[in-house]
C-alpha cells in the first residue's frame, strides 16, 4: 500500500529542504572544463583516447572517449560490431603540471543540489567522483563527474552552473596519467530501492553510494544533447529522448514499486487503460523512452519486441538479451537488471 508522504518529509529522509529540492529549471547546459572542442567538431581535441587492443593491434582511438557502444569490438556475422556500451564523455585535460598531472577545473554543468561525494577512489570503477541532482522540466537528472584528483564540495551543498567541484584526476581502475579526463555522464534514475536490489543480488560487493552508483543511473546521450541543444536552446530532455530509437521493449508485471513512471512522468504514454502491466521501450543503451499498459499478464519482467537484425542481440545489448527473432529473450543478467525497476517485487 502506498502511503502518503508530505513534502518537507521528502526533504528531510534526502537531507535538503524541500523548498531548494521543488525548484525547477528549463534545460541549460555548460561544459565541466574549458575544453570545447566538442563545438568545432574537432573530437581528437575533446575527447580522450581509449587503449585498444584488438587481435593483437594496438591503437590509441580518440572515438572510444565518446559516448554509446564504442568499445570493445567483435566481429560478427553482420560484420565489426562494438560491444560495450560507454554511458558518458571522456573529456580530454587542457593543462598539466610539470609532472604531467592535469589541473582542469572541473565544474557544475548546471544548477543543482550535490547529493553524492565517493571519495575514496577504489570504492568505485568511477575513482573519485560527483554526483548533482538537477531538476528540469519538473523532473529529477543526475549529472556525474569521475576519475577527480580532488573533490571541492560535500553532499547537500547546493551549487549553481560552472561552480567548481573539483579537479580533474586519473583515479579509478584502468587508468594512468596520459589518460586522465573527467568522465561526464547525465543520467535518470531507476529506483528508490536500488540499495535492497544490490544486496540481494551482489551479496559480496559493499555497495558505498546509495542511490548513486553507477548500476542505479542510466546515461542518456549527452554529447549528441549537447550538440542539439546549441541548434535547439529551448529542447527539452522529453523531446530529445522522443528522438531516440527503440531496440526492445519489455513488459513489466503491475508494482507499487515501480518507479520509473513516478520519476519521469512524461514517459507515460496511455496506450489504454487495460491490463493491469507495463511495457517499457528502451533504446539500445537501456534508456527507457516510453511507458505503456499492456493488456499481457507476466509473472517477471519479459522481453516483448526487439527491433529485427542479422546478429545476436547480446552482442547490441551488453548481454541483456540474447538470441535473435521469435527466439530473442531476457538473459539472466538482463532479467536482473529488468528486476531492479520494480524491486523488491
Ligand atoms: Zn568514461
Amino acid at each position: 500500500m502506498r502511503r502518503f508522504v508530505p513534502r518537507w518529509a521528502i526533504g528531510l529522509i534526502f537531507g535538503v529542504p524541500a523548498l531548494v529540492r521543488g525548484e525547477t529549471q528549463p534545460l541549460n547546459l555548460a561544459l565541466p572544463t574549458d575544453n570545447d572542442a566538442i563545438f568545432r567538431g574537432d573530437g581528437a581535441e575533446f575527447y580522450q583516447y581509449i587503449e585498444r587492443d584488438y587481435r593483437g593491434v594496438k591503437s590509441t582511438p580518440w572515438e572510444g572517449g565518446r559516448y554509446g557502444f564504442v568499445r570493445n569490438p567483435v566481429e560478427t556475422s553482420g560484420g565489426l560490431v562494438y560491444t560495450r556500451l560507454h554511458e558518458g564523455i571522456d573529456i580530454r585535460p587542457m593543462q598539466r603540471n610539470a609532472q604531467g598531472e592535469p589541473l582542469d577545473a572541473v565544474r557544475a554543468i548546471a544548477d543543482g543540489t550535490v547529493v553524492h561525494t565517493n571519495s575514496v577512489a577504489g570504492y568505485s570503477n568511477y575513482g573519485k567522483y560527483v554526483v548533482v541532482e538537477h531538476r528540469f522540466d519538473g523532473s529529477k537528472f543526475y549529472s556525474l563527474y569521475g576519475h577527480l584528483s580532488v573533490i571541492g564540495v560535500r553532499a547537500g551543498q547546493r551549487v549553481q552552473q560552472r561552480d567548481q567541484l573539483g579537479v580533474m584526476g586519473h583515479t579509478g581502475e584502468g587508468l594512468n596519467q596520459a589518460r586522465a579526463h573527467v568522465h561526464l555522464e547525465l543520467n535518470l534514475m531507476l529506483s528508490r530501492h536500488f540499495e535492497a536490489w544490490h544486496d540481494t543480488f551482489f551479496k559480496t560487493e559493499q555497495n558505498h553510494h546509495g542511490l548513486y552508483n553507477g548500476l542505479n543511473l542510466v546515461g542518456i546521450d549527452i554529447a549528441r544533447l549537447y550538440l542539439a541543444l546549441q541548434k535547439r536552446p529551448a529542447l527539452t530532455i522529453p523531446e530529445f529522448l522522443a528522438e531516440e530509437e527503440t531496440l526492445y521493449r519489455v513488459v513489466f508485471p503491475a508494482s507499487n514499486n515501480f518507479d520509473l513512471p513516478k520519476f519521469y512522468p512524461w514517459l507515460v504514454r496511455q496506450k489504454s487503460d487495460e491490463g493491469a502491466s507495463w511495457e517499457v521501450s528502451f533504446n539500445r543503451a537501456g534508456v527507457p523512452l516510453k511507458i505503456e499498459r499492456s493488456a499481457k499478464q507476466v509473472a517477471e519482467p519479459e522481453l516483448s519486441y526487439l527491433k529485427p537484425g542479422g546478429i545476436d542481440a547480446s552482442y547490441l545489448t551488453s548481454d541483456r538479451i540474447a538470441g535473435r527473432g521469435a527466439a530473442a529473450h531476457l538473459t539472466g543478467k538482463g532479467k536482473q537488471f529488468m528486476r531492479l525497476l520494480v524491486f523488491p517485487d
